[in-house]
Parts: structure tokens; C-alpha cells; sequence
């Protein structure tokens, strides 16, 4: 099977009936990169950058990054995408140093861009970071946890504030950088109408947003059952961020888990996702599961799995019909 999977390395990412996807990895560090070239990736989805702030004393200085977000860039080449997520610390990953005061939830509490907006001084860092590297490589900057208008608004407008200094002072920076969002809040994914008017694009995080919609911590074992990616109501989320991305002639992708998963990627090719972003190792079997999928016999179904009532009808329906 291994071998079966290799000789794909290379291919493009087709269906059986010929439609292109993007299959792109999720990185952690600059050093994992030569795990997504080997394993075929078409470029990072989500390079999540809390790692640079973790396992030390004090925040990463500007030219840290600058070498991190260089280096992940000049790997991929220029033809190939890297999707670089700002700062998403809190919830799960802590920073000691920082000092945040203990919070009764700290999954709904003070983290990530709610962070950044108020300690500008860090985000600006990473931002001077980024846009300085930009001209590396295909940069795409996407803000995680946002659950307004207003806060995509305020980032974007410091993101721009930072370009302009940069431009001031003759640094070159990428004129094509695309900025978007990561839609793991329901709030967000309810009106992905109105965000895909001023967003370039969407990366669904399925990881928080099972955990948000279905109101079950994702790290307590207690209420894992609830923790349900087919259900239907996930299943309708990422439907409507799908179908407003292209409303607006944008691209919609998803960097949780389940846009590697064998169940879930029938479902994802059938609803139109433009980019599968998974772990490095899920992309070649992705890639020789897809060439057996026909994407529109599974759009086909869209209706009917998007009205069932549970997770266990999805799950029998689509391994019926691919199977599985
Ligand atoms: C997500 O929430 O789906 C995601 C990709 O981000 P993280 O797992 O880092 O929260
Ligand atoms: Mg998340």
C-alpha cells in the first residue's frame, strides 16, 4: 500500500471525474517541512506558530520569527502556498511568562486574536515578522478565533498599519498577500456571508468548532461522545462557509482534523472544499482515496446528508456509498 501511495507524490490531487483539489499539510515548526515535500503536499494549510512562543522564557524577538517564517517560506519554494496562523495561545496552550490570570473557562476565555487586539505589542512583532518575510515565498496570514466582524476589522487594519510602516522605512514587502480567517466559532460560520464580502479566504478549524457547537470541551474524555464531526449540524456549519466563500468568488479550506479523515473527505468533496490541510502523513493516502471519488455523484448527495438527523445516519450513508 505504501508503495501504491508514494508513486502519487508527485500527481496533482484529482477525483475520479477530474476535479482538482488542494491537498496541504498542517506544520508546527520550520523543521517539519521536509515532511510535507516528502510526503507531497501541495503547500502548509496551517502552520500554527504557538511553537515559537512555548518551551521558553520570554516572547520570540521579531528577527526569531523573521528566520522561522523565512525559512518554512524559501522550503515550500514559490509556487506553493504556506498559510501562517498569528498567535493562538490560551485554551489549551499556555505561556507561563505571560502572566494571564487563571479563568473558570479558559476555552471561552482571553485567548488567541482576543490576545493579540490587546497586546498589540506582540502581534505587531509577529506581523513586522511575516510581512518582512513575505517576499520569500506564497504567504497567506490568517487570524484564528474570530468571532466578530469587528475583530477581523481591527487585525487586518494593524496588519495594515505594520505594511505601511515597513513600506516607510524601504522595506520590500509581497503585494499578493492573501488574509483570512480560520472559521472555528459558530457565530462566524453562521454569517460567513457577511465575512466573505472583506475576508480572501476561509480554513474551517473543525477541532474548536465541534467543541463550540456541540458545547463539549474537546479535551474532557466525560463528554467525547458529543464530540461528533459528522453531525449534521457541523455538516450544515461547513456547507454555509463553503457556499459563501464561493458566493464571493473566494476559497474555503479546512485545517482540523477531519479534513483528513476517510469519512469526512467524501462529505468535504461533495460540499466543495477547495483545500484539505492535514498531517503530512494523511496526505498520500487522501490523495489515492480521492482518485476513486467522483465529486459530483457525492455533491449529488449533499441534500440528502445535510437533512439527516445524526451523526450515525451520515456515517452508514457515506460508507454505503463509498465502501468503506
Ligand atoms: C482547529 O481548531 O480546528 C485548529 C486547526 O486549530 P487548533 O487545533 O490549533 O485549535
Ligand atoms: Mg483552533
Amino acid at each position: 500500500q505504501k508503495k501504491e501511495w508514494a508513486k502519487l507524490k508527485d500527481e496533482p490531487s484529482v477525483s475520479k471525474d477530474g476535479q482538482h483539489v488542494e491537498l496541504v499539510a498542517n506544520i508546527g515548526t520550520p523543521n517539519d517541512v521536509e515532511g510535507v515535500l516528502n510526503n507531497g503536499g501541495e503547500g502548509v494549510g496551517l502552520y500554527r506558530t504557538e511553537f515559537l512562543y512555548m518551551g521558553k522564557n520570554e516572547l520570540p524577538t521579531e528577527e526569531e520569527q523573521f528566520d522561522a517564517y523565512r525559512s518554512v517560506l524559501e522550503q515550500m519554494g514559490r509556487d506553493k502556498p504556506v498559510v501562517v496562523r498569528t498567535l493562538d495561545i490560551g485554551g489549551d496552550k499556555e505561556l507561563p511568562y505571560l502572566e494571564l490570570p487563571d479563568e473558570m473557562n479558559p476555552f471561552l476565555g482571553y485567548r488567541a486574536i482576543r490576545l493579540c487586539l490587546e497586546r498589540d505589542d506582540i502581534f505587531r512583532t509577529q506581523l513586522r515578522a511575516l510581512l518582512r518575510a513575505s517576499t520569500y515565498g506564497n504567504l497567506k496570514i490568517m487570524f484564528p478565533m474570530i468571532a466578530t466582524l469587528d475583530e477581523f476589522r481591527q487585525a487586518k487594519a494593524i496588519l495594515l498599519e505594520e505594511k505601511d510602516k515597513l513600506i516607510q522605512e524601504g522595506t520590500e514587502i509581497s503585494e499578493s498577500i492573501e488574509i483570512g480567517i480560520m472559521v472555528e466559532i459558530p457565530s462566524t460560520a453562521v454569517i460567513a456571508r457577511q465575512f466573505a464580502k472583506e475576508v480572501d479566504f476561509f480554513s474551517i478549524g473543525t477541532n474548536d468548532l465541534i467543541q463550540y457547537t456541540l458545547a463539549a470541551d474537546r479535551m474532557n474524555e466525560r463528554v467525547s461522545y458529543l464530540y461528533q464531526p459528522y453531525h449534521p449540524a457541523i455538516l450544515n456549519l461547513v456547507n454555509n462557509v463553503i457556499e459563501a466563500a464561493h458566493a464571493e468568488g473566494k476559497w474555503a479550506g479546512m485545517c482540523g482534523e477531519m479534513a483528513g479523515d476517510a469519512i469526512a473527505i467524501p462529505i468535504l468533496l461533495g460540499l466543495g472544499l477547495d483545500e484539505f490541510s492535514m498531517s503530512a502523513t494523511s496526505i498520500l493516502p487522501a490523495r489515492t482515496q480521492l482518485k476513486e471519488l467522483s465529486k459530483e455523484e457525492l455533491a449529488s448527495f449533499k441534500d440528502q446528508f445535510l437533512s439527516m438527523g445524526t451523526a450515525d445516519e451520515v456515517e452508514a450513508f457515506i460508507r454505503e456509498k463509498t465502501n468503506q
